[in-house]
């Protein structure tokens, strides 16, 4: 897949939200990292819970990365939109929580935060809906996220979302919510 957005503009992104976090001090102490060790309902010797990265964010890794576990996917073996063709990485983080902070790829650094585009098309922030497999205390005790973070994210997704497919991921997700359910943040 073709992706509009440069690695030195990835590169950016990375040091943007390297300086932000969703609450003041490390929220893994409130979960034992939960996000980061649960290990879903996998069998212990296969991969356990991935992030997939956004098209071209690959470009910032070597994939020969120890702490890092690479498997390259068929896009339409997945739930992306139409226009997303080709090879989708996911990684599974093989030392968690214990990760180069700095090397966190996009999807792990968002969250709680989600993207979402209402019904006017506004891009608009909300606590992230997936189905969990553990309990997040920022999302389920609704903790106040930093106005940085959120800032921060808001404006990297409102670049990310120039590009073409990451476009089509957003309004691809957005179309299966109901607004009613959503908990916004921005
Ligand atoms: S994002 Fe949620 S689940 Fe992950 S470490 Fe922070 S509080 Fe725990
Ligand atoms: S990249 Fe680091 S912080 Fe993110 S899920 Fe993996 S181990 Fe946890």
């Amino acid at each position: 897949m073709k992706c509009s957005i440069k690695k030195r503009t990835y590169r950016a992104i990375y040091r943007l939200l390297d300086r932000v976090s969703p609450i003041p001090y490390d929220c893994g102490t409130l979960c034992n990292a939960a996000c980061c060790t649960c290990a879903g309902d996998e069998p212990p010797d296969e991969p356990q819970l991935g992030i997939y990265l956004l098209p071209g964010e690959d470009k910032l890794f070597t994939k020969k990365e120890d702490w890092l576990h690479w498997t390259a996917e068929d896009a339409s073996d997945y739930d992306f939109p139409d226009s997303w063709f080709g090879t989708v990485y996911f990684v599974t983080c093989l030392c968690a929580p214990h990760c180069p902070r700095n090397m966190r790829p996009l999807q792990c650094r968002f969250f709680p935060l989600a993207p979402h585009l209402d019904g006017a098309g506004r891009l608009r922030l909300i606590y992230s809906d997936l189905d969990l497999p553990y309990r997040c205390p920022l999302i389920d005790d609704s903790m106040t996220l930093t106005p940085s973070f959120i800032q921060a994210v808001y404006t990297v997704w409102k670049h990310l979302i120039r590009d073409c497919l990451i476009y089509d991921l957003v309004e691809y997700d957005s179309s299966f919510r109901q607004e009613e359910n959503l908990r916004f943040i921005r």
